[in-house]
């Protein structure tokens, strides 16, 4: 049994008990290069002192104040601070613990706007076959990650899935982007018509998608044509950046770079980057005003929200970023990480796409470059990639293919912003030993 019930699983995974920069350390004193600041989460690296005192100071005063009686002061400073850099009017932001969380406060928030302003029909949402949205029922819903759905699948809400933008293998032979964008508009559309606009909530989507394939970007267009569908038929687009988001791909926003604003909008990791659990929604003045103008109630909350520690972590670790030119270092090192991938997989047999955008990188593996044939998931190569990774000294974040199988295993890279020349070239030494060594063992 391999996932983490604790005291089972003492003995079968290292004990982490330190971190500095861009290293983890083990009980044994063994340093790990954590190459995905786990999944994607530790983007300023481990032991930052800024962070860790913020922390402390908040503990000290103040650590919880339940928000059915009170706010406080790091709540309404980080909810400000974020507010600021907002794209658009997205700037009525609620904290929850996590990304699931968040999922499932902004599919509940979709709805409500649709009660508001009286259009009880709108029940239903679309999101794509390439997604994770999270673990909880309302996220494990609009995901598609089939392997997490299958054993809840008669328990799920019925949500209709559409192709996701995925250039490697769906763009066809020839295909421009721009019909490429056509095509997928297209099929959102029919979707819609299919299952009577009147029906249609929301779409739901990450800008770039993390854990499902690995960094797969749109192309340029698809998010502003899928706006576009959204909006003739007044269905709501709500974008996923608990992966992507909070300065991952090169802008504190991922969906600034495909020129598109939602109306809801949520993230997770990054944002208090490991130091504390911490998850925000951020809504449009359209939809915050309906139910301030309505109801005047989000019928939504738990019990930690805005927690006071945590609100204190998550704004150290934005002001750190934002303070030391962080997400600056993030292009300037992607770029770094992308032509040093590149050189050492270029012309690897075994890697058909290298991706990505930012600190937010991945290389899909495949039997066969020409055809794109996928490994069988009999060769478990994610999960011999990942051994062999933890044997060098690297935390990477390697997964299989989930949508329909059609996908090739895949090795996500998302190490810490800080991240300097010199480690991001031990990063992919360090893969290339890995991936090379779990092909060996698989075949
Ligand atoms: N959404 C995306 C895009 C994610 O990658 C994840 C987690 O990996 C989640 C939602 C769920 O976040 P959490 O694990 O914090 O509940």
């Amino acid at each position: 049994m391999s996932n983490v019930f604790h005291r089972s699983c003492h003995g079968s995974l290292p004990v982490a008990v330190g971190g500095e920069g861009v290293y983890l350390i083990d009980s044994t004193g063994k340093r790990y290069l954590d190459g995905s600041g786990g999944a994607a989460v530790s983007c300023l690296g481990h032991g930052h002192p800024a962070v860790i005192e913020a922390i402390q100071k908040q503990v000290g005063s103040l650590a919880f104040a339940h928000t059915g009686f009170f706010t406080n002061e790091p709540a309404e400073e980080l909810a400000t601070f974020l507010a600021d850099r907002s794209p658009g009017t997205l700037n009525h932001v609620y904290f929850i613990s996590g990304g699931s969380e968040a999922a499932e406060a902004s599919l509940k928030l979709a709805r409500q706007y649709m009660l508001e302003i009286g259009q009880p029909k709108r029940c239903r949402f679309i999101a794509r076959r390439q997604s994770y949205h999270g673990n909880t029922v309302g996220a494990l819903s609009v995901g598609g990650n089939m392997a997490r759905r299958v054993p809840y699948a008669e328990m799920l809400i019925d949500v209709a899935h559409v192709s996701p933008c995925y250039p490697y293998r769906d763009q066809g032979p020839g295909e421009s982007d721009a019909d490429y964008v056509a095509r997928l508009a297209a099929e959102l559309d029919a979707e819609i018509e299919r299952l009577g606009p009147e029906t249609v909530l929301a779409f739901v989507a990450e800008p770039v998608v993390g854990a499902t394939a690995g960094a797969v970007a749109p192309v340029l267009g698809y998010f502003k044509a899928i706006r576009e569908v959204c909006d003739r038929h007044g269905v709501l687009l709500i974008l996923d950046e608990v992966m992507c988001g909070m300065g991952r791909t090169g802008t504190l926003f991922a969906c600034e770079q495909d020129d598109v604003i939602p109306d809801i909008l949520y993230t997770a990791k990054g944002l208090g980057a490991g130091y504390q659990p911490i998850g925000a929604m951020f809504a449009s003045e359209k939809i915050y005003g309906a139910i301030r103008d309505g109801s005047g109630f989000f019928q939504h909350g738990h019990t930690y929200m805005a927690h006071a520690a945590a609100c204190a972590g998550a704004l150290a670790v934005q002001k750190v970023i934002e303070g030391d030119g962080l997400i600056e270092n993030v292009r300037r090192q992607g770029d770094t990480l992308d032509a040093a991938l590149h050189e050492r997989f270029g012309n690897h047999q075994h890697v058909g796409d290298i991706r990505g955008r930012g600190l937010f990188r991945a290389i899909e593996l495949v039997a066969d470059r020409a055809s794109k044939a996928t490994f069988d998931p009999s060769a478990r190569l994610a999960t011999r990639i990942r051994a062999r990774a933890m044997d060098e000294g690297l935390v990477c974040y390697p997964g299989s293919g989930t949508i329909d199988g059609r996908n090739g295993d895949h090795v996500l890279i998302a190490p810490p912003f800080i991240i300097r020349e010199t480690e991001v070239a031990e990063l992919v030494d360090k893969l290339g030993r890995a991936v090379d060594g779990a092909l060996a063992d698989a075949a």
